[in-house]
């Protein structure tokens, strides 16, 4: 019989854990393991609103895959997944090439969601990725030189953050840090910059502790940042952004934080979604598809109540880990284990040194939420490559 091969498609935190796990559980020629990814490198997708901002470089956030993968027991393919024929049990890359499989995981990630509104994909930026962060501290920094150059163009130095979700806070509070060093740099009295975080529903952070909304929200309005709630954005020109209030923002900057929907290369593939998510059984398995297996943004999973849960990367990690463990149980003829998330909190930044959290009932504020989120990423960075990583990144 030949050695079983297992395809995981994408290196993000779903992708890289199931590998990880596979590289550490099984023995030698017990399956042909095989990762493809955009990139040599891994990002931590959980940091990118700094380098997007401009507080922390994009070369922080990334970690090369080298340094991880043992290359003795994954074969690493650099290369962008283009589709998936799941009949054919193959996937083919842009280029051509054309892998097979016997077990494939899907962790292709995910990608803004714009519902249809007009403009956004043309003209605004979204936090997804290092280069996508890099074009957006760039292209600021640029918007300050060109104000220095045309003053009376004040859409240069005004900023739309669309979306106060987490990932809208969390650039925001990045944003309120890196502006006064970007006007100290180029000359630009600071109360002519404006930053409006613009959200539809009636509160930021919906669904969040009101208490730690506050919180969050006052830190960041010190900070300069102008809330407009219960504001949704209907439209996105290169001018700027139409409010469904009628009021017009202009604005070279938009950037786009206001959700996101699973790969749509899943779609295409014609497995059923939701938002481009993989609606996956208690295995994590697509429906109808006894070796298709889908991890992190891509999938989808509900909880007792019949709600889903967010796609973040503490549930990507998880599912990578128990993926893993279930594919060698399943090489070696054992039962495998069905994926129930443990959740242990959720941690966001709102700048330098402040932060909010829940962590089981507990609210955390401040210092020491910042301090909490530091000591979950020092811990993620050294589930992935050990001390020596974990030492390398954190900045403490
Ligand atoms: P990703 O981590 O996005 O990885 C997908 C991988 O697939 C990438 O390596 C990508 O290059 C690769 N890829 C994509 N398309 C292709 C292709 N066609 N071919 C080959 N490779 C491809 N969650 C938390 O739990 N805690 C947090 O604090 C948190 N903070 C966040 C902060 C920000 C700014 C953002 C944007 C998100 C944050 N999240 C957080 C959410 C979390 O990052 C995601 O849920 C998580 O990254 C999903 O993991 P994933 O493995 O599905 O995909
Ligand atoms: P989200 O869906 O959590 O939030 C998006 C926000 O945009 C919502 O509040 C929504 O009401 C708003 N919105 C939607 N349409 C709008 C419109 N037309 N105009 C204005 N606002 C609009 O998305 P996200 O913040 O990108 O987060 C994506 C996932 O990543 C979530 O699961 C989140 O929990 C996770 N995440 C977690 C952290 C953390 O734990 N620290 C940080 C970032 C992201």
């Amino acid at each position: 019989m030949s050695t079983p091969k297992i395809l995981i498609l994408g290196a993000g935190y779903g992708g890289l854990l199931t590998t990880l796990q596979l590289q550490k559980k099984l023995n030698y020629n017990e399956a042909e393991v095989t990762l493809v990814n955009k990139h040599n490198y891994h990002y931590i997708t959980t940091w990118l609103h700094e380098p997007a901002a401009g507080t922390s470089s994009a070369d922080h956030a990334r970690v090369n895959l080298e340094g991880i993968i043992n290359t003795n027991k994954v074969n690493f393919v650099k290369g962008t997944v283009q589709s998936i024929q799941s009949e054919e049990q193959t996937v083919t890359l842009e280029g051509g090439e054309v892998l097979s499989y016997d077990y494939l995981v899907i962790g292709l990630g995910s990608e803004p969601e714009t519902f249809g509104i007009e403009g956004l994909k043309e003209h605004a930026f979204s936090i997804r990725s290092i280069n996508a962060v890099r074009h957006i501290r760039e292209h600021i920094e640029y918007m300050f030189s060109k104000y220095k150059n045309e003053p009376e163009r004040t859409d240069y130095i005004t900023f739309v953050v669309g979306g106060a979700g987490f990932t809208g806070i969390e650039f925001c509070g990045e944003l309120g840090d890196r502006i006064p060093e970007l006007c100290e740099e180029f000359d630009v009295d600071p109360s002519l910059v404006k930053v409006y975080c613009i959200e539809a529903a009636p509160t930021a952070l919906p669904g969040f502790d009101p208490e730690l909304i506050s919180y969050a929200m006052e830190v960041l309005e010190r900070k300069g940042i102008e809330f407009k709630i219960g504001t949704p954005i209907k439209q996105c020109t290169p001018d700027g952004v139409l409010l469904a209030t009628g009021e017009e923002i202009k604005s070279k900057t938009v950037v786009w934080a206001a959700g996101v929907r699973g790969n749509s290369i899943v779609e295409k593939a014609g497995f059923e979604v939701m938002r481009g998510r993989v609606k996956v059984d208690e295995f994590l398995r697509a429906p109808g598809h006894e070796n298709v297996f889908v991890v992190g943004d891509c999938a989808l999973i509900f909880n007792e109540e019949g709600r889903p849960y967010p796609p973040t990367a503490q549930i990507a990690v998880q599912e990578g880990e128990t993926l893993g463990d279930n594919l060698v149980a399943m090489l070696r003829g054992e039962l495998p284990h069905k994926f129930t998330p443990h959740l242990q909190g959720t941690l966001a930044s709102l700048g330098k040194g402040e932060g909010i959290g829940q962590v089981g009932s507990k609210k955390l504020f401040g210092s020491t939420a910042a301090m909490m989120k530091k000591a979950s990423d020092l811990r993620y960075l050294y589930k992935i490559g050990g001390v020596g990583l974990a030492m390398k990144k954190v900045k403490l």
